[in-house]
């Protein structure tokens, strides 16, 4: 698996893309990276995200000019308690666009309804049209700010003006760690296994004339079957969390198909969950009048979402 590092950081001569680690080199990935990969994955499965289309057309100073922007987006709408999906066109023609101008030249297409079927791509295949003299376009995918799906919720979300609802998951850097003395600890520079752990790869991109290797680059990468401690915290407020749960597992498990971190068309960032455990502190245990209870020897995916119901009872809802 390789997750990048600075690489500014590192003098010439260096490492092209190291694996990060933290002040103490320790090698870590990210909570934020963890987080941002298992929600783009759920997004994409959902339909639930941003899309942003920018269409050109041809200037006379330049190659292209913006023309006009299509923007698709998941909206939640307080009076009717539901999410419909938005889309807007931008019209970018006036050059000196003042406030008011700016809102007469937006204009809604059109508003949809969700009912469970995943609509956002048959929207994009709609308005991904060129129109008059339009020449190019520019697709983006933004993370969802509705604020009120179950995506958002688990979270937050893109824009935390949106925030409707306390933020569910929080994920913490997952550490690498080794067995030692029987015990699980995170490894350390000073383990001499250390080096054991860190490959570098090299790489080149073969010319495809010469049949040379130009740009040797080297990607240091953590060595097959290395195991990090992976940690979520879900802050749990009612009964009906326990979906969100759900479909965070269903974010880890798709996280499997795919792969974390980058080059992960070369086949670097493959990862499985194993030896997984739920710690479930009831409010009563804050407050001294109950326990811990612990969930442990869960081997996988399936077995845990089981298991998130038996760690609900353990809660008293009123
Ligand atoms: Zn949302």
């Amino acid at each position: 698996m390789h997750i990048g590092g600075l690489k500014e950081t590192l003098k010439i001569g260096g490492l092209d893309n190291p694996v990060i680690k933290d002040g103490f080199d320790r090698i870590l990935i990210p909570g934020s990276s963890l987080k941002g990969k298992i929600r783009s994955l759920l997004e994409k499965k959902e339909g639930m995200y941003n899309v942003k289309i920018t269409f050109f057309k041809k200037d006379n100073k330049k190659d292209k000019k913006e023309s006009r922007i299509i923007e698709i987006s998941p909206e939640y709408s307080k009076k009717e308690n539901k999410i419909k999906i938005i889309v807007k066109e931008i019209n970018k023609d006036n050059k000196n666009e003042n406030k008011k101008e700016k809102k007469e030249n937006e204009k809604i297409l059109e508003k949809v309804e969700i009912d469970g079927n995943v609509v956002i791509g048959d929207l994009i295949n709609k308005y991904l049209v060129l129109k008059n003299d339009e020449i190019d376009y520019k697709i983006e995918g933004i993370p969802c700010s509705c604020g009120a799906c179950n995506i958002c919720k688990l979270f937050g979300p893109h824009h935390s003006k949106f925030v409707l609802e306390p933020i569910r998951a929080r994920i913490r850097d997952s550490y690498l760690i080794i067995e030692k003395d029987d015990e699980e600890k995170i490894l350390d520079p000073k383990d001499e296994e250390y080096s054991k752990f860190l490959e570098l790869k090299p790489e080149n991109i073969i010319d495809r004339i010469k049949g040379t290797a130009q740009h040797p680059r080297h990607t240091e990468r953590v060595v097959a079957g290395s195991k990090f401690k992976f940690e979520v915290v879900f802050d749990i407020y009612k009964k009906e969390d326990r979906e969100l749960i759900k479909k965070f597992i269903e974010g880890m498990k798709l996280l499997e198909d795919d792969y974390l971190g980058g080059s992960g068309s070369r086949g670097y960032g493959k990862v499985e969950f194993k030896n997984m455990e739920i710690i479930v502190k009831p409010k009563e245990y804050y407050e001294r009048k109950g326990e811990i209870k612990e969930i442990k020897e869960i081997s996988s995916l399936d077995e845990l979402e089981n298991k998130v119901d038996e760690a609900f009872n353990h809660f008293n809802f009123s």
